[in-house]
């Protein structure tokens, strides 16, 4: 069975860029719902239950085709949300950057200039869907975008950082100001982290 991941934080951590409402909805409803219909669809196939949410996600082409689609969605926005949640941090941001990944940010020309790249891929992907910090097999950095519930790691790519552009995960807080959202969010990044996450993708 998969289950829903607890917050590392409470439901107010995050305030005042993200509201206890927004958080409590898009935790406690929207990440809860995919949780529970990614059981239910796969509740008559359990063999695919023993694997973890990476696993799934990298595997889709070994699911049966008439719930493929089904998983995709979910399993999709399952692991897209557990990545989300648990790149976030409230209070002071404490820019805990890793000497390693500061130096792979600098390849995008400087920290600000990953900014505007990121800025530019959130506000340009049209409707629903996800930005991403990803890391090649040299530990090179690219920003990408993908819609609906489609990750990087579908394709076999190493994600580190993703941002949630759908609705749903800032309406009630900027209601249709995407841009103000994504200038807030990096108020959010917990970059001790994304270091983390950056370091073992060096290693595997
Ligand atoms: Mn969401």
């Amino acid at each position: 069975m998969f289950t829903l991941i607890d917050l590392p934080y409470s439901y107010t951590a995050l305030i005042p860029y993200i509201s206890k409402e927004t958080l409590e909805f898009h935790h406690n409803k929207h990440l809860a719902g995919y949780v529970n219909k990614l059981n239910e669809i796969l509740a008559p196939h359990e063999f695919f239950l023993n694997y973890d949410i990476e696993e799934l996600v990298q595997n889709l082409d070994k699911l049966p085709e008439d719930i493929r689609q089904a998983v995709t969605n979910n399993a999709g926005q399952v692991y897209n949300h557990n990545l989300y949640f648990e790149s976030l941090q409230g209070g002071k941001q404490e820019f805990k950057l890793s000497k390693e990944l500061g130096d792979a940010i600098d390849s995008f020309g400087s920290y600000e200039n990953f900014q505007k790249l990121w800025t530019a891929a959130g506000v340009g992907q049209f409707g629903s869907g996800w930005v991403w910090l990803v890391v090649d097999g040299e530990g090179k950095l690219s920003i990408e975008k993908t819609a609906n519930a489609d990750s990087p790691l579908m394709h076999g790519r190493s994600p580190i950082l993703t941002m949630d552009v759908w609705e749903h995960a800032y309406y009630l807080d900027y209601q249709s100001r995407r841009p103000d959202y994504i200038k807030d969010y990096f108020e959010l990044m917990n970059w001790e982290i994304i270091s983390q996450r950056y370091a073992k993708t060096l290693t595997i």
